[in-house]
């Protein structure tokens, strides 16, 4: 089968490979779709432990597909079923895995990121993945590429639940990336009177612009004295940073209104830490700082949901799609950051 395969830093390869073979435990899946992210760009620039000549790594973690074999003892999951797959499998004995937060696990493993992943016409699951429900039929009328595109949307999710976005608030997402446009999507989906975005690039705000109803955007240079207007001099009640800047992270705490609630969603460079932030701000205007990272099952469940519901519309994010054959191609348009999402379909 191809598949494309991690060796090293700026090292990706078309690789063709044995198709995995299964034990009792486990399923052979057929891959349908499966979309590229910046955690795949950025695993290509920089490499990943553990991956080198000798130890060649699948990336791939957002992904849809279809049962193509199932183990003697696996239960329920039968062939021809069409299955979504939350990619974090916790150890399940410890305490975050006991309250269900696999995503938290010290000893996780994640399809695509230290396991083969998804950019491969075949992927086998693990039999704890199968008993810890990672892997989930997909609702009718949700397509593979919405499905996998369902991942970075869990995640999202994850971190609005911590911000507890309420009727009337008003909003700033800075960052106009998907994850920056899924953030705006609940954000409006939870009552927000205003939705903002910011981000340096016009162009992409307007892309984004064009997928979020009624969602304001800016990009000149004084946010500050933009927020105010929109506000009408209150200030924020939720701001989202969805983009890896430290003055980022810090320009948001002036921009709150009392009891305002600030994530920080995308990690910051290990080089550009420790990042300076006023915490009088936080103390006097009773702010609440909060991060999150990944996804637990149940946010994977709702969200896929969601988009059965029609709740959230995802099919807008995927701009351009590739075959296996082309990943080289699409990788390239990823790390441009080109159009939103690129998924390759099987
Ligand atoms: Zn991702
Ligand atoms: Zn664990």
């Amino acid at each position: 089968m191809k598949s494309l395969r991690l060796y090293g830093p700026n090292d990706i390869r078309l690789d063709e490979v044995p198709v995995p073979a299964i034990t009792e435990d486990e399923i052979l899946l057929k891959t349908d779709a499966a979309a590229i992210c910046g955690t795949d760009v950025r695993m290509w620039q920089n490499g990943y432990k553990g991956v080198d000549e000798e130890h060649p790594l699948i990336l791939g973690h957002e992904f849809a597909a279809t049962i193509a074999q199932v183990g003697a003892n696996v239960p329920f999951y039968k062939k021809g079923m069409q299955v979504a797959m939350a990619p974090n499998i916790g150890c399940g004995i410890c305490d975050k895995c006991v309250r269900g937060d696999f995503h938290l696990c010290d000893d996780y493993k994640a399809f695509g990121i230290n396991m083969d992943g998804a950019f491969a016409e075949y992927i086998k699951v693990p039999g704890e993945a199968l008993t810890h429900g990672n892997l989930m039929t997909i609702p009718e009328g949700v397509s593979p590429e919405e499905a996998a595109v369902n991942e970075p949307l869990s995640c999202v999710y994850n971190g609005f639940l911590k911000c507890d976005v309420r009727p009337g608030d008003f909003v700033l997402v800075v960052g106009s990336g998907p994850i920056g446009i899924m953030h705006a999507q609940l954000a409006k989906m939870a009552g927000a009177a205003k939705v903002m975005m910011n981000d340096l690039s016009e162009e992409r705000l307007a892309e984004s612009a064009a997928i979020v109803d009624g969602m304001l955007t800016y990009h000149g240079g004084d946010l500050a004295g933009y927020v105010l207007k929109e506000t009408g001099g209150k200030g924020l009640d939720v701001a989202v940073v969805a983009c890896p800047a430290p003055q980022v992270q810090a320009a948001m705490l002036p921009l709150m209104n009392y009891g305002g609630r600030v994530i920080f969603f995308g990690g910051v460079p290990a080089g550009k830490q420790p990042v300076a932030i006023d915490t009088n701000i936080i103390h006097y205007k009773e702010l609440f700082i909060t991060g999150s990272t990944r996804a637990n099952i149940c946010h994977f469940r709702k969200t896929l949901g969601f988009i059965a519901e029609g709740l959230v519309d995802v099919k807008g994010l995927v701009t351009a799609r590739f075959r296996i054959e082309d990943i080289l191609e699409a990788f390239d348009c990823a790390r441009q950051a080109k159009g939103l999402k690129n998924v390759i379909v099987f």
